[in-house]
């Protein structure tokens, strides 16, 4: 029997989510419709966001969801995509890229890529969101990063992925220090591998050490982080922010 939560933000409001055209951002957009939110799928790439539109159950009364599309690196981008709808009362940065190499090796431009993608990203996308919820004067928000648990513990070849997501933590805890006067709560879920298209890349040989080392003995699904994420986004997790979660299966219990 499968335990759904209760959702308090229902109906009206409004979620949006960056980098909902694929894997852990698609499961999420279909975790918070099937609850009932009206969700605005945000991607880079329009064909996947209105991919993720099309899949999304809207069957309660006054449920309606969008597609849009944004460069969340670009401040431009982001302002435009936040003016087109009410302030979200839940907003979840999951936009996210890579570019491995070693650290002897690495390209500063795929440095700076995947932190302006992640890092960032995330900044602005938090920012626009929480500007928006002040200035209407909105009761309380909920602003979900995805990090990942290689922030915290490094991984070899992700030199630039593992600082921006140990840098999206540091920008969430100070969030929640700077906005909880406001009511808007911050947190971040850390994935630990996770089968998407991201990880679909890793070389299968990669994959099986991986598997090893996780105590639960496989790798995540996409809806195991939307579950996490739908907790947080919900009153159930009311006095919860400035934290980050993990969503490992065990990897890397200290
Ligand atoms: P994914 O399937 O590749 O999804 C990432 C999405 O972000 C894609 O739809 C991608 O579009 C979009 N995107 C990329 N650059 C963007 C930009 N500049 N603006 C807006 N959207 C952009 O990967 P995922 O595994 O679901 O990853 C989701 C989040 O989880 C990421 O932040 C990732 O770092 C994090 N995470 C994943 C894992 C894992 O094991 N999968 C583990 C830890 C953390 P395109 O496909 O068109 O590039």
């Amino acid at each position: 029997m499968s335990f759904r939560l209760k959702l308090t933000l229902l109906k009206h409001d409004v979620e949006l989510w960056s980098g909902g055209g694929s894997g852990i951002g698609r499961a999420v957009c279909l975790r918070l419709a099937s609850e009932g939110a009206s969700v605005v799928v945000a991607d880079i790439s329009e064909q996947s966001a209105n991919e993720t539109l099309g899949s999304l159950p809207s069957d309660l009364r006054g449920q309606g969801h969008m597609a849009a599309v944004v460069d969340v690196s670009s401040k431009e981008s982001v302002t435009k995509l936040t003016r087109y709808f009410q302030p979200p009362s839940v907003c979840v940065n999951a936009a996210g890229i890579t570019q491995d190499d070693f650290l002897l090796s690495m390209d500063e431009q795929h440095f700076d890529r995947v932190v302006q993608v992640n890092l960032k990203g995330s900044f602005l996308v938090t920012q626009a969101v929480a500007q928006a919820l002040v200035a209407c004067g909105a009761p309380k928000g909920s602003i979900i990063t995805v990090g990942s648990i290689v922030g915290k513990v490094g991984n070899i070849g992700q030199a630039n992925y593992s600082a921006s997501k140990a840098g999206v933590e540091g920008l969430t805890r100070t969030a929640a220090k700077e906005l909880s006067r406001f009511g808007i709560r911050c947190n971040c879920v850390l994935p630990g591998f996770i089968s998407t298209p991201m990880t679909d890349k890793v070389p299968e040989k990669v994959i099986s050490k991986i598997k090893s080392l996780v105590p639960m003995g496989r790798m995540g699904e996409p809806a195991e982080v939307a579950d996490v994420c739908a907790f947080l986004a919900s009153d159930d997790s009311r006095y919860i922010t400035g934290t980050s979660i993990e969503v490992t299966g065990g990897l890397f219990i200290g």
